[in-house]
């Protein structure tokens, strides 16, 4: 294998059961990697220690295998690399991009609805339908925020996305799938869509955002291949990438697989279950045409732009 050959990975988080919408992004990721000459990785994403459980992860190491995917070095745990993830959260807060951010969820919905919905103005809302984080916290001076951290008041760090933005030049990636609405190719990053995302808890210094970019970068991964959902994140992505200094990948976004309703699959998906339909006698092959792919990964078929 040479340095510059491809990296491809399979990142989920295992906090349930893989389902078929898994089955087709693990399977995609893994044709895409070995018909580029490439290497596969697996990686859990189980910085959640409270849902995500050892027993999840071996199922999820199973249900590859009756795939017929293989990896190429054992999988990383993120749990077992928080100072990875504690060292970028101090880089950033040494140049002042992250702050204590103490209002909960809850709190900020309320905040929305009840100041600011109420009085007729509408609030911004990220892609993924949340409103944004009011930053009242951002400018609190360092005396007023020791004196909440050190009274033991929850709090996560955020970024300051705004400062962020000015400390590099405008972003983009290289999207060799598409976004839900169609755009492909050079696509311009916009991370004031997310507002100040959450880059660390109180207790884990890290976020989804924050690991899946330094693990990306310190796994050497190349083409980052994962599902439409995640489309909108790589804003964010892109932006810690810049701040921290690291490579941008490559992404493919495909298609979900959609469930009768036409909704996304869930971790609870029952019957779409990859170990359920496994122990109902169906093989690995019928699971790849299941979801629109070829039998045996040597026959022409649907690629990734596209389950039937
Ligand atoms: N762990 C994430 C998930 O299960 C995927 C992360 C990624 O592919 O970037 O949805």
């Amino acid at each position: 294998m040479l340095s510059s050959d491809p990296v491809f990975r399979f990142a989920p988080s295992p906090n349930g059961e893989l389902h078929l919408g898994h089955a087709y992004s693990a399977l995609v990721n893994h044709g895409l990697a070995r018909s580029a000459g490439g290497r596969f990785l697996l990686r859990h994403e189980d910085i959640d220690t409270v849902r995500c459980t050892p027993a999840f992860e071996r199922q999820v190491e199973e249900d590859l295998a009756f795939l017929g995917i293989a990896w190429d070095e054992a999988p990383r745990r993120q749990s077992a690399h928080m100072h990875d993830y504690a060292a970028a959260l101090e880089a950033l807060a040494a140049e002042d991009l992250v702050y204590p951010a103490f209002m909960t969820r809850g709190e900020v919905k309320a905040f929305v609805e009840n100041f600011e919905e109420a009085e007729g103005r509408s609030w911004p809302r990220d892609p993924d339908g949340a409103p944004l984080y009011p930053g009242l916290d951002r400018h609190a001076t360092t005396a007023e925020r020791e004196r909440r951290m050190s009274a033991g008041e929850r709090f996560a760090w955020r970024l300051d996305v705004e400062r962020a933005i000015e400390m590099v030049p405008a972003l983009t990636w290289d999207e060799k799938g598409a976004s839900p609405v169609g755009e492909s190719g050079t696509i311009v990053a916009r991370p004031l869509e997310w507002g100040d995302v959450v880059l660390g808890r109180m207790d884990v210094p890290t976020s989804y955002h924050l690991s899946v970019v330094v693990d990306d970068a310190i796994q050497g991964v190349t083409d980052v291949v994962r599902g439409r959902d995640l489309f909108y994140a790589t804003s964010i992505h892109r932006l810690l990438q810049a701040l921290l200094g690291l490579a941008a990948p490559r992404y493919l976004h495909h298609p979900l697989i959609l469930g009768p309703d036409g909704r996304k699959l869930s971790k609870s998906a029952g019957d779409t279950a990859i170990r359920a339909l496994r122990e109902a006698g169906l093989k690995a092959e019928d699971i790849r045409r299941m979801v629109g792919l070829p039998g045996r990964p040597d026959q022409n078929g649907p690629d990734q732009n596209g389950p039937a």
